[in-house]
């Protein structure tokens, strides 16, 4: 085994490369081995003699292995996600295998690099929606039960929190996020603003904010995060352009 090994888990921040961090940037550029999602590869510049290790979206526990394995053996690894790695992404899953893997892998260098999450770049878009409390949630039930999901949404809905909901629907999951609405529904006054924020800051980049009770679960897809607001939140109307949403910084 050669100590020169390293990982670096990078966050590649929301797909304009103009959001990427300089840090981001660095990590990449001394990657001998990059794994990570096909098309989270794809959004790193090619350099001659880098090996690519795509993979497919899922067995993240898998890739995560794959890559301490490689950087035990010497190379400099770099593990992308998009957003920021450690929100629903490959981080968690690189100290998952640590944790219950080979001894040596606790004395590996390890580094996580931070990028912005989608939910930082969709509120930025809409205004300030997250400028009080506010939690995320992804409504996802691959790695957990749906009835938490639920119980998760009652319980922070009911408590104030604005919500951002990460993985909303995908082709396999499509009646989920009807079925959130229905339950913020009950919790919620039906004039919270609800902003459906899809592929933010690429070219096909789509936003649209409406009331929870107008809230449409179509305009739902897998690269939409969705950001369901507090009582409190408000949305400024303007003549010409989409409504600002902001959520005051104090309430009470
Ligand atoms: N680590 C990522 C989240 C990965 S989970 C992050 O920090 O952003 C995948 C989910 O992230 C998607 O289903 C969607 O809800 C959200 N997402 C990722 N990129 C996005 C973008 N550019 N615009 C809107 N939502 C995005």
């Amino acid at each position: 085994m050669s100590g020169a090994g390293r990982l670096i888990v990078v966050g590649l921040g929301p797909g304009d490369p103009a959001m990427q961090t300089p840090q981001a940037a660095a990590a990449l550029a001394e990657a001998t081995d990059l794994i990570g999602y096909g098309p989270y590869l794809a959004r790193v510049p090619a350099r001659p003699g880098v090996v690519q290790h795509p993979t497919d979206n899922r067995v993240e526990l898998d890739r995560a292995r794959h890559a301490l394995t490689l950087a035990a053996a010497g190379r400099v690894v770099v593990v992308v996600s998009s957003g920021d790695a450690g929100v629903f992404a490959m981080a968690s899953a690189v100290f998952e295998a640590i944790d219950h893997g080979e001894a040596a892998w606790r004395a590996l260098d390890v580094r996580v690099v931070p990028g912005i999450s989608a939910l930082l770049a969709v509120a930025a878009r809409v205004g300030a929606p997250l400028g009080h409390d506010f939690c995320a949630i992804s409504l996802s039930d691959n790695l957990k039960p749906w009835e938490l999901v639920e119980q998760r949404l009652v319980a922070a809905a009911g408590a104030g929190f604005v919500l951002a909901l990460y993985n909303p629907a995908s082709r396999a999951r499509p009646w989920q996020i009807g079925r959130c609405f229905e339950v913020l529904r009950g919790v919620l006054p039906g004039s919270v603003p609800v902003i459906f924020a899809t592929a933010v800051s690429r070219a096909d980049e789509a936003v649209t904010v409406v009331r929870l009770d107008a809230a449409d679960p179509a305009l739902a897809d897998m690269r939409t995060l969705v950001l369901v607001g507090s009582a409190a939140t408000r949305m400024v109307a303007r003549e010409a352009g989409a409504p600002w949403v902001y959520t005051p910084r104090g309430v009470g």
